[in-house]
């Protein structure tokens, strides 16, 4: 099997090695990663400039570095490196839960690659600090029991500081955990920080559930954003306009 490791905090975070030397136990393993740290950029991609890679050395790893987002390493991986089975980005330095999910770069890698018909899991751990040594012998239980699965396209794992086993979770959405916090510069100007609130309420059976349960949480992920209750309705009582066209109500999601 043949498995790229990626992440969005750059190809030197303890976290990547972590994981993809589990992944050697798995397969043949190549790391394609940032060059430099990309946090939250989500599914960003260049566009506007070219891409390089560079050959990296990493004790025991296969590793390249390249001047992009996680996507665009991702896309680059997967193009250089033909009949890729696997794609695991992480582990993050922190957690990918809720609506954090929409601005992480850890889980668009992931999405990149199930984008390109490769199927992907993003894994996150709680923050920088952890022991990644001692995540090890779960991330690869983990990994053990999904991959044989056939049917898990694209997974978002995040793991708690000694977990005490797995739950199956849906990604919390009801409360927004983004805030912007003025303050000054040196100078005397107005400045922003753009920062993450506590949150307290949280919904049973969801990603942030699981965790403060001190669970893994492995959430299944999909491509369609559509909101099918929502589409329903306009479709019931605005109709379609243009004559003749009979849309399918069905979620067609590929196999
Ligand atoms: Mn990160």
């Amino acid at each position: 099997m043949r498995i790229l490791i990626s992440n969005d905090d750059g190809i030197y975070s303890p976290g990547l090695r972590a994981l993809a030397e589990v992944a050697l136990d798995f397969g043949e393993v190549r790391v394609v990663a940032p060059d430099v740290e990309q946090s939250s950029m989500s599914h960003a991609i260049t566009s506007s400039r070219p891409l390089w890679h560079r050959h990296t050395p990493m004790p025991g790893l296969d590793a390249y570095r390249v001047n992009g987002t996680p996507a665009d390493c991702v896309a680059l991986g997967m193009f250089l490196w033909k009949d890729v089975d696997l794609v695991l980005s992480g582990i993050n330095l922190g957690y990918n839960l809720g609506n954090a999910t929409w601005h992480s770069g850890t889980v668009a890698a992931a999405k990149q690659a199930a984008l390109l018909g490769t199927r992907a899991i993003a894994f996150s751990a709680a923050s920088a600090s952890v022991n990644f040594a001692g995540l090890r012998p779960w991330v690869r239980r983990t990994l053990e029991e999904v991959l044989k699965e056939k049917h898990l396209p694209l997974l978002n794992v995040n793991v708690p500081e000694n977990p005490q086993g797995t739950c199956w979770t849906r990604q919390s959405f009801r409360h927004y955990d983004g805030k912007v916090v003025p303050a000054k510069d040196p100078y005397g100007s107005d400045i922003y920080w753009f920062t993450v609130i506590p949150i307290e309420d949280v919904e049973d059976g969801s990603d942030r559930w699981a965790v403060r349960k001190g669970h893994i949480s492995i959430t299944p992920l999909r491509l369609d954003l559509t909101d099918d209750a929502v589409l329903e309705k306009a479709r019931t009582h605005l109709g379609c306009t243009s004559n003749g066209l009979k849309p399918s109500a069905q979620r067609t999601e590929p196999k």
